[in-house]
C-alpha cells in the first residue's frame, strides 16, 4: 500500500525496532523513534518527538556502540 509519506515502510513492529537501531548505527542525525501511520497502516521512523525508551535499554546501547566501532574499524570513517 502506497503512502503520501514518502518514507520508508515497515510491515511488522520488529521490522521497524530494527531499522530504528541501524539508523542510530549509521547516522549521525538518526531516528529517534517510529510510528503507525492512519494512512498506509504500517511503520514509519519519524525524526521528531521524545526518543523511544527502547534505545536507552542497555543491551541496545552497546549493541549500537559495538557496531558503530566495528564501522570504524572496516575505516568508513576514518578519524585521528
Ligand atoms: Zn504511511
Amino acid at each position: 500500500m502506497s503512502c503520501s509519506s514518502n518514507k520508508n515502510q515497515y510491515y511488522t513492529e520488529e521490522e521497524a525496532v530494527e531499522a530504528l537501531i541501524r539508523s542510530h548505527i549509521s547516522f549521525t542525525r538518526p531516528a529517534v523513534s517510529y510510528y503507525r501511520c492512519d494512512e498506509c497502516v504500517q511503520y514509519h521512523l519519524t525524526s521528531r518527538g521524545e526518543e523511544h525508551s527502547l534505545l536507552s535499554k542497555p543491551e541496545i546501547v552497546k549493541r549500537i556502540k559495538s557496531e558503530q566501532q566495528a564501522q570504524d574499524w572496516s575505516g568508513r570513517f576514518k578519524r585521528k
